[in-house]
């Protein structure tokens, strides 16, 4: 045993300090974790969580509207905005709950305060004024969101993070960004009635996934009512009354009543006292790793948002528990990042794993791809005229399935099931000697038979 007070000391209880700190504890041993807000981090609070369930209570505005076609007649339909967020909030405030037992479980001492560092092996407990020792420690403080300190009138707009407490809905919503969370919140608050406009600085939407992907998606939010203005963006904000005019660089103006900044996230590592510790940052501010997490102070580990690389929950999860496997399970364990499958929860939803169509293309001389549109069963009777995309990404010279694309109803679940093909290497063969299940959307994967397109790249001359 070593003369420190803990041999593992956790900074920041979210997705990827709680696990590290519970299976470390489970292993025997001697944890602890600070955390200066509530128990569960962004995603228990303020992110996947929280956000799914206003997804899916989004979703029921269409699944009424698709209902009459199959006999029922929806009367009297109302929406009402404080219970659905407090019965969230209430949601997430039990789900906390449980993150503290399954900590106080493991046996891991959790501190209620905000932890700085004095030095490699020194922690001060801020809200307890006085210090602990750590043989090792991890920093898991996550990452907000941020406003473009640039643009003035900035403090205007708000972030994800207040999305989860508005006392009203408000009637014009602008979101600004077109990432992850701003396809995902226009989606939600259009379905609620808000008149959304979504504002993009580039060409098109969701910039890193598949062409077709960002294309179907763009269309279908387009469809659902949503204003989308690519190529231009903020230029500045100014309040009117309770409302706000906001100003783009191309010179337009666009009113509303709420914006909402969805421009990415900052890594939490400000004022943590990591430069006494001797912790080297990128020039973003995020903490560098080496492949086992380790920071360039030896004892020191991060994980999560706060290395500002891949922002998911299961990321942080799996790095948390690679760090004690290093640490504590004597075996250098570091994670593969390759074909993680994500989903984004806008209307229509996206699923994907593995390589776009663009990348695939830079990386191998002969490349297949398996595209299919079709409308789904339901929406033939639901009258829904909008058509799912599903598409496959093959190296035409082993056959192996690269990537893997739905836009559509529940893409999400198949981009997690399709991710174990994908991380299998199986190949387009495999996909064909799979019986389909029928009638299911999924089928289409295994019955696609026919390239849509095949691209040769000619050897040099
Ligand atoms: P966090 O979960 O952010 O935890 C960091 C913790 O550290 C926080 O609780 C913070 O209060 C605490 N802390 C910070 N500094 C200190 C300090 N000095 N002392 C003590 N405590 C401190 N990912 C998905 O996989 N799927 C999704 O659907 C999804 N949806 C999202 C939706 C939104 C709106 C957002 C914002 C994110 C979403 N994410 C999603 C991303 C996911 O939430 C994050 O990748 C994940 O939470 C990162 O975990 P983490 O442990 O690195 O940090
Ligand atoms: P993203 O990185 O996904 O998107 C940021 C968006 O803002 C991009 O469209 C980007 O444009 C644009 N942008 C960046 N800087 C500026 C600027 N100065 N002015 C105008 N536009 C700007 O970040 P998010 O905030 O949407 O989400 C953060 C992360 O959280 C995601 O990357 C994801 O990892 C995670 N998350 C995951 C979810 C899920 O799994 N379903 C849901 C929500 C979040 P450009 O593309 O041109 O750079």
């Amino acid at each position: 045993m070593s003369n420190f007070d803990y041999d593992f000391f956790v900074i920041g209880a979210g997705s990827g300090g709680v696990r590290a700190a519970r299976v470390a504890a489970e292993r025997g041993a001697r944890v602890a974790i600070a955390e200066e807000d509530k128990v569960g981090g962004t995603c228990v609070l303020r992110g996947c969580v929280p956000k799914k369930l206003f997804v899916t209570a989004a979703h029921f505005a269409e699944a009424f509207e698709d209902s009459v076609g199959f006999g029922w007649t929806v009367n009297g339909l109302h929406f009402d905005w404080p219970r659905l967020r407090d019965n969230v909030l209430n949601d997430v405030e039990w789900l906390s709950g449980i993150y503290i037992r399954n900590l106080e479980r493991s046996g891991a001492t959790l501190f209620r305060s905000r932890a700085v560092l004095e030095d490699r092996h020194t922690v001060r407990l801020l809200a307890e004024n006085r210090t602990v020792t750590a043989a090792t420690i991890l920093i898991a403080t996550g990452g907000r969101p941020v406003r473009d300190p640039l643009i003035p009138g900035t403090e205007h707009a708000l972030t994800s993070n207040d999305m989860f407490h508005l006392e009203r809905l408000p009637k014009r919503m602008l979101v600004i960004g077109g990432g992850y969370i701003a396809v995902e919140f226009a989606g939600v608050f259009n379905a609620f009635g808000v008149d959304t406009t979504l504002l993009y600085r580039g060409e098109e939407i969701l910039r890193g996934f598949d062409g077709d992907v960002r294309k179907t998606v763009r269309a279908g939010i387009q469809h659902r009512g949503i204003t989308v203005r690519c190529g231009d963006t903020l230029a500045g904000i100014e309040k009117t009354g309770n409302a706000f005019v906001a100003t783009t660089k191309g010179g337009e103006e666009i009113e509303a009543d709420l914006i909402l900044s969805a421009i990415g996230r900052h890594p939490n590592t400000e004022g943590m006292g990591l430069d006494r510790a001797g912790v080297a940052l990128d020039i973003n501010g995020a903490v560098t790793v080496d492949q086992y997490l380790r920071t360039n102070v030896d004892n020191i580990y991060a994980v999560g948002d706060v290395t500002n690389r891949i922002q998911l929950t299961p990321v942080a999860i799996r790095e948390g528990m690679a760090v004690v496997e290093t640490v504590f399970g004597g075996r250098p364990t570091s994670v593969d990042y390759a074909d993680i499958p994500t989903a984004v929860f806008s209307q229509p939803e996206i699923g994907t794993v593995g390589l776009t169509e663009e990348k695939a293309l830079a990386l191998y001389p002969s490349i297949d791809i398996y595209k299919t549109t079709f409308k789904p069963l339901p929406n033939r009777i639901a009258g829904r005229e909008e058509r799912m995309l599903m598409k496959l990404v093959v190296d035409a010279e082993t056959g192996r399935v690269l990537g893997c694309h739905v836009v559509g109803p529940h893409a999400g679940e198949m981009a997690q099931l399709l991710g174990i093909a994908v991380k299998m290497k199986a190949t387009k063969a495999d996909f064909d000697a799979t019986v389909a299940l029928h009638p299911t959307m999924a089928e289409e994967f295994v019955t696609i038979h026919t390239p849509t397109e095949r691209h040769r790249r000619q050897p040099a001359e």
